[in-house]
């Protein structure tokens, strides 16, 4: 159980060194990320570390309007309350999610906008009540950084479902600032504890920052739907979700099929794993295929569906992760006619999370990256937008000036 995420930011002293921290100074370890933690707001610009002492200064990457190239701006990041942890951005994955807010097309955005939801970086600094982190510890933020805690959906750790409106990472209502949140695009993070990801010793960082989205929200209908050995499985769209979807499907070894609308992906269906890969443009390849017990679609826009609900065995199911607007042609006695489901998913809750990045971890599972520089980021979205990446976009905040 979890209560109180939405503390408010708290008085100057909100976080006071652990003792076991204030030993580790004493004995000249983690010495500069305390002192950092510690500085006064007076040397907030230098450290970029505030805490303490409020409000604190932060770089970010963003958008100031649906048309504008994202650039660099200064942001301002909550005083670390007592349940927070500061972390110090390190690498930020780029979701399609993070461009159709960019650019409003889910509906009118707040600007400025800092995307991101795809968060590992080092603790900086914890506040008093924190029990799960410690300075130097290696950490990701997932899509949510809050929900109510105490609706029937947050008891059963279904934070993403929270019946009061939970709080995504960017671009949703703060009630810890009054604000709108900011997400990763950005050189540092305050996050309440609860919403925060172990990130287990030995994790090819790059590599796992994509998992908190694309990796739960395709691993969290599979644990649903309890996709297991024997069955077969179809990914429609081989992006940054269909890739790690096929990896997780494989995990389960379970038959994949890759359905792309992309020749050149073919090979690539199979290298990640899968036995079959089918372009879905060709109708008759689409008509020979022996059906299927469960299809996840992870394409980020509308598209005919029925051609893919006919390939469903009797009770199979549809689960569509990826496309956020209105479906196109589903088909009444398409569905009924096999008793077939279609249904939908979004990410996962934060111990599912926890577990799908600890999952991954033990099994080498991980996304397949191209690390850019913040000051790239705008080709980024254009090669998203274009189906031009292997197959997830990697923020390396690390060398950020
Ligand atoms: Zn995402
Ligand atoms: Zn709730």
């Amino acid at each position: 159980m979890h209560k109180q995420f939405d503390d408010k930011p708290r008085s100057p002293d909100a976080v006071m060194p652990s003792r076991r921290e204030a030993l580790m100074v004493g004995a000249g370890l983690l010495a500069a990320p305390l002192m950092a933690s510690l500085v006064p707001a007076a040397n907030a610009a230098d450290t970029g570390a505030s805490v303490g002492g409020g409000p604190f200064p932060a770089r970010a990457y963003g958008a100031t309007s649906a048309t504008s190239p994202l650039g660099p701006l200064q942001i301002e990041r909550r005083v670390v309350g007592p349940r927070d942890v500061l972390l110090d951005v390190l690498y930020c994955g780029v979701c399609h999610s993070d461009i159709h807010v960019a650019r409003s097309e889910w509906g009118p955005t707040h600007y400025p906008c800092v995307p991101g939801h795809e968060v590992i970086g080092r603790v900086q600094a914890v506040g008093s009540a924190v029990t799960k982190f410690k300075i130097g510890d290696i950490a990701g933020v997932g899509c949510m950084v809050n929900s109510c805690g105490t609706c029937e959906n947050c008891q059963a750790d279904l934070e993403q479902y929270c019946l009061k409106g939970n709080t995504l990472t960017y671009d949703s209502p703060d009630p810890a600032t009054g604000k709108h949140t900011l997400g990763g695009y950005s050189n540092k993070i305050v996050v309440t504890e609860h919403f925060v990801i172990r990130i287990p010793p030995g994790a090819d960082l790059p590599a796992t920052a994509p998992l908190l989205c694309a990796g739960i929200t395709t691993f969290s209908p599979m644990q649903h739907w309890k996709v297991a050995g024997g069955q077969r499985v179809g990914v429609i769209g081989l992006g940054g979700l269909g890739h790690v979807a096929v990896k997780l499907a494989v995990a389960r070894k379970v038959d994949v099929t890759v359905f792309t609308t992309s020749p050149g992906k073919i090979a690539d269906a199979r290298r990640l794993g899968a036995q079959g890969a089918v372009l879905s443009t060709d109708v008759e390849a689409m008509k020979g295929l022996a059906k299927f017990d469960f299809l996840i679609s992870t394409v980020p826009e509308a598209f005919p569906m029925q051609p893919f609900i006919n390939l469903l065995k009797l009770d199979g199911t549809l689960v569509n992760v990826g496309a956020m607007n209105p479906l196109e042609d589903v088909h009444g006695l398409g569905l009924a006619r096999a008793r077939r489901s279609l249904a939908g998913s979004i990410i996962g809750g934060i111990a599912e999370t926890q577990e799908v990045i600890d999952y991954c971890t033990a099994r080498n599972i991980k996304a397949d990256v191209e690390l850019i520089q913040p000051a790239n980021i705008n080709k980024a979205f254009d090669r998203v937008v274009n189906k031009d990446v292997r197959y997830r976009f990697v923020i390396d905040m690390t060398t950020s000036a």
